[in-house]
């Protein structure tokens, strides 16, 4: 099989390695001049099926509805008329039936996806290690309910054995929850080295090469075009990230992805930073230390593709750092970044063939998860390109899930006179 991917994030990178480990001839197309420069290396670094659920959750609705009038709580919402049916879509999503189904599909594919990853570090040397992962609570309220969602086993800290483990915590929490042997590591270093990786296989990674069209003739994908030539492959993954929903149209698809803008903030490292990644989780802030850094992250903008930089909500992510963290403030910053996470709008990845276009697998729509998810979504595209079960049931990641119920009734019934 010959196979283009387009993008080269963790995303890609991953359905590429294991699509060529399957045997495919796989050309990899990415608009940027380097690899690791978008939202799969500047995030926090943490592979972690403890946090796997949906995004789409009544928790999710109110924190939303606390934090936008605020300009400066963790989530944000620009309104725009184009936003309206996925936020429609989330809403519906959100209800508690659909999150618990949601929630169990994501911690089947995280907890495969954490051992893929543990591989793809001992073979590849992505520097992944299993630090474990710490959700800080500010107030007993938020401790006594992560407590309650946390998956088994739930090792709960009070504040002062937080504190004996992570002596980086400053005083005033209310306690943690440890999630033991969680990888964690610099999501730069994951994406240099599955790309080198893949280019030691035999897969034509293509730099400033951007995918502007994919042209479909008799149900399938005849071309892609690019910034450079015509390629007419024999199956096309889209990886795209916050950028699959504009391509998808041009080949008449509908794949609802929104751009959720997040931050990273990287100070000078010191000695005394934490050893083990923290999760203030009621900030929705993670503190990771990274190979000469160390690195806050936060917010989730839904602005659509805009990158700019919203001052207050760094600072606002700077603020809970400074309090919950001994020793970081007034330190010296090193980088304000900010990357497009891909957000569908149920909170589940969305992986699979659309009906309407049989060589196409989409692979997108991992939100807040996508580096942990990143290794199972490459094998399970390649399980479905090379026409094998794939290992876990992927029918509630199917893209026409979002197909426009009218068009959907059509289908079948034409499927049924057919
Ligand atoms: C602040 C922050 C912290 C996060 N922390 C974590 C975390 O700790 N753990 C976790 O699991 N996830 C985390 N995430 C989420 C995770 O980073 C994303 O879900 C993941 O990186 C998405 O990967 P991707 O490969 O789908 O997309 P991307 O990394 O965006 O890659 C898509 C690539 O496609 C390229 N591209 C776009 N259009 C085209 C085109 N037309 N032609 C060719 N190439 C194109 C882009 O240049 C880009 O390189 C975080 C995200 C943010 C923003």
């Amino acid at each position: 099989v010959d196979v283009v991917v387009i993008g080269a994030g963790a995303v890609g990178l991953s359905c590429a390695l294991e699509l060529s480990r399957a045997g495919a001839q796989v050309t990899v197309l990415e608009t940027a001049p380097a690899l690791a420069l978008g939202c799969s290396s500047g995030n926090a670094g943490l592979v972690c099926p403890s946090h796997a659920a949906p995004l789409a959750s009544l928790a999710s609705l109110r924190l939303g509805l606390r934090s936008i009038p605020s300009r400066e709580g963790p989530l944000a919402i620009a309104p725009r008329l184009e936003l309206l049916p996925w936020l429609v879509r989330f809403t519906a999503a959100s209800m508690p039936a659909r999150e618990r189904a949601a929630t169990e599909t994501m911690r089947a594919l995280a907890q495969t996806s954490h051992q893929l990853h543990g591989l793809y570090s001992e073979q590849l040397g992505t520097g992944l290690t299993p630090r474990g992962t710490l959700d800080v609570y500010e107030t007993e309220a938020g401790l006594e309910r992560g407590a309650a969602h946390a998956p088994p086993p739930v090792e709960v800290l009070t504040a002062k054995e937080a504190r004996a483990i992570e002596p980086a915590l400053a005083e005033g929490i209310a306690g943690a929850i440890f999630h033991p042997g969680e990888l964690s590591g610099d999501p730069a270093e994951f994406v240099h080295a599955v790309g080198a990786a893949v280019r030691e296989a035999g897969v034509d990674v293509r730099l400033e090469t951007e995918a502007l069209r994919l042209d479909v003739a008799g149900g399938r994908i005849a071309a892609v075009e690019t910034t450079h030539e015509r390629l007419e492959p024999g199956t096309v993954v889209l990886a795209a990230g916050a950028w699959n929903r504009g391509l998808a149209r041009t080949a008449g698809l509908f794949v609802p992805v929104e751009g959720g803008k997040g931050y990273h903030i990287d100070y000078e490292p010191s000695d005394a930073d934490p050893r083990i990644p923290v999760f203030v989780s009621e900030s929705r802030i993670a503190v990771s230390r990274l190979p000469g850094r160390l690195r806050l992250t936060g917010v989730l903008a839904l602005h659509g593709l805009d990158l700019s930089v919203d001052e207050r909500r760094v600072a606002a992510v700077e603020r809970v750092g400074a309090q919950r963290i001994a020793g970081l403030r007034n330190r010296r910053r090193l980088e304000v970044w900010r990357g497009l996470r891909p957000c569908s709008p149920d909170g589940l990845p969305i992986i699979g063939s659309p009906e309407a276009c049989a060589n196409l697998v989409v692979a997108t729509g991992h939100g807040m998860l996508g580096f942990s998810l990143a290794p199972v979504t490459g094998r399970l595209v390649a399980q479905l390109v090379s026409g094998s079960e794939p290992q876990l049931d992927v029918a509630a990641l199917h893209p026409d899930r979002f197909r426009p119920l009218i068009r959907r009734a059509r289908s079948s019934t034409h499927s049924r006179a057919r």
